[in-house]
Order: structure tokens, then sequence, then C-alpha cells
């Protein structure tokens, strides 16, 4: 049995080599462009890597530079991030950009206290901006990376990150050879290798693994019980008057905060249809398009669709259907509309 020095230095040496062979070919790996990175971390925190990689190109096509960014409309910005989800992070992205351009002459800090500064940067994406940008020799643990190592010393984990993770980590990012190198090889083998289900016969640190030897690389490592999502309620109205359907924006917090939609409600009880009626103030009468049950990672949102013909008293912004594709909208907005675009 190696020393626990030797097990580290195996164990980066491993990675490094694997990762310099087997690197999928993502498009901000080609140049070591940091606002790339940025906004390649940002659009990863909740999406696949594989969707990112296709949306990415077209982002720094626009916004090539923090300064065009920062000098763009924000709802520029929620345009080019429809379909990704999560819209808080292109919020954060686009005040992250004018934090660079105000406060570090529009270049993207190197150091970890400074990435920390910019608003949507936490731990781990400070990590990994000043490791795979800059060559610096930080630690990053995210889930991937949290995931190998409670499996290579047979570890509990339950909670993800922990400080744990984050001092094998930090052990780890300091004897590697090359800290870029490293610390992306160990998130890729955690999400290729390493992954819920492992690859354990196929894997180079089978010899290294604690987890292996022992068998217990399945229950390693054993996370919280999810909680149960919240159950939540939208109704939503497609209305119709003189070629053209009414708009509302969502308030500047909260979920899809800054986004477009038919006019609609949120609630945390279901509704009928008079209530959807008295609390939107229109007048009706309504016809069901469908339903459909929208999931985001705390709460399930039922979403009950419905049209409704006519000029209405309150006040909404009016769109000619062809002008509606212009409009920040979330995903699930679009399956409103596809409900009634189908009628
Ligand atoms: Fe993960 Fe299995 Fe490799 Fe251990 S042997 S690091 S559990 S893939």
């Amino acid at each position: 049995m190696a020393s626990e020095s030797e097990k580290y230095k195996q164990i980066t040496r491993q990675i490094e080599a694997w990762f310099s062979k087997t690197a999928r070919d993502l498009p901000w790996r080609s140049d070591d462009y940091p606002w790339g990175r940025l906004v390649s971390e940002f659009m990863a925190q909740q999406t696949q890597i594989a969707r990112v990689a296709q949306r990415w190109p077209e982002m720094m096509q626009r916004f090539p530079t923090p300064t065009s960014m920062a000098e763009a409309d924000e709802q520029d910005v929620l345009s080019l991030w429809q379909g990704l989800g999560y819209y808080r992070r292109a919020k954060h992205l686009k005040q992250a950009a004018e934090t660079i351009v105000n406060d570090f002459g529009g270049t993207v800090p190197s150091e970890v206290q400074e990435l920390l500064k910019l608003p949507g940067i936490g731990k781990y994406t400070a990590g990994a901006i000043a490791s795979m940008a800059f060559s610096k020799r930080e630690p990053l643990v995210d889930a991937n990376v949290h995931r190998v190592l409670c499996r290579l010393w047979n570890h509990n984990g339950e909670s993800v990150p922990s400080p744990w993770t984050w001092e094998k980590a930090e052990e780890l990012v300091s004897q590697c050879h090359s800290p870029k190198i490293f610390n992306e090889g160990l998130m890729e083998f955690g999400a290729t290798v390493c992954a819920k289900k492992p690859s354990c016969t196929e894997c180079p640190l089978n010899k290294q693994c604690s987890a292996f030897a022992s068998d217990s690389q399945f229950d390693i490592p054993m996370l919280k019980q999810a909680t149960k999502k919240k159950q939540m309620f939208h109704y939503a109205v497609v209305i119709k008057h003189d070629g053209e359907l009414a708009f509302e924006q969502r308030g500047e917090s909260g979920l899809w905060a800054g986004m477009w939609q038919v006019p609609s409600i949120d609630s945390e009880v279901a509704l009928s249809e008079n209530e959807v009626l008295q609390q939107l103030k229109i007048r009706g009468p309504l016809k069901p398009l469908g339903s459909f049950e929208h999931l985001l990672s705390h709460r399930s949102i039922s979403f009950t669709v419905f049209s409704c013909n006519g000029s209405q008293e309150r006040s909404y912004s009016w769109f000619k259907e062809h002008e509606v594709i212009g409009l920040p909208l979330a995903s699930a907005q679009r399956k409103v509309l596809a409900l009634h675009c189908t009628a």
C-alpha cells in the first residue's frame, strides 16, 4: 500500500496523463482566453456540457469581451440565454461583466480573492477560472470532484462539497504538475469515468482507490436524501386582440426574473378558472389549451394554460406573433406558446 504522500503523487500523475490523452474537444479549451472561460463556467453551472458547447460560440460571437456585455442591454443577454434555464445566471454574468469593466479595467482578474468579488462567482468558479485560465495552483470542488475524492479515500462525504474534500483538493493541486490540466482532468474524470455508475475496471486509478478495494464504490458518497420538490401552480392566459398577443415582464427578482410571459399567476395552491379571472382582472371567458408539469431543481410547477380573446381592462404590452421570437422567454413560456400555436 502506497504512503499517503505517494498516493497524492500517483493520483495527480494518473489524472494528468489520462486527461492529456482523452480530453473532450470543447470550444473554450482551444485557447486560454479568460473571458471565454468565465462565460463557459457561468453557462455550465446547471446546464449539461454538451448543450453549453453548442451555445457558447454564439454567446462569444455576440459578447466577445467583458466590455461588450457590460455595455449591452440586459434583455439582449437574457434573449441569448434562452433555453439554458436558471436565468439568474445570465443576470449575474452581465453584472460580473460590469464589475470587471468598472473595477478591473475590463480584464478578468486572475486571483481567487478578486474573482470572488464578481457577482455569481463562488469558491468553485473562482478556483476553476484561476486554475484553468491563469494556471494558478488553486483547488476546486464540484459534485463530480467530491464524488471522486470520497471514493479514492472511501470517505462517507454526506454533504457536497465539504471542508474535507476541499482539503484533499488543495493537497492534490499543490502536488500536481499542471493545475490547469489536473483540475480540468479531475472534473472530467468524475463526469465520465468515476460517474454515479463508476467504470472501475477501466479506471486508471483503481489501484489507488480505497472504495474499489473495499467494494463500496456504489455506496460512496452517502448523500443525504434529496428533499421533496415543492409543488407550485402557474396559470397562463394567452390573450389575443387585433392579431396581437398580450405580454408582461416578470419582476426584477425571483424565478425567471426580468423574462417575459403571457399574463400569468404564480400560486402555492390550485386555483379555479374564476379565481384566475379575478386575480388577473380579465373578463374571459377562458378556453383551456392544456397543461404540463415543469420541473426545476427544488420545485415542480403545474402549468395550466388558457386562451382568451379581446382587449382587457388591465394594461399589457402587445406584440404581433412574429415579434414574440425576439422576447426573452423562459423555456416553460415557449411551451405555453406552443400550446397556443397548436390549438
Ligand atoms: Fe472511481 Fe471506480 Fe476509479 Fe475508484 S476505481 S476512482 S470508484 S472509477
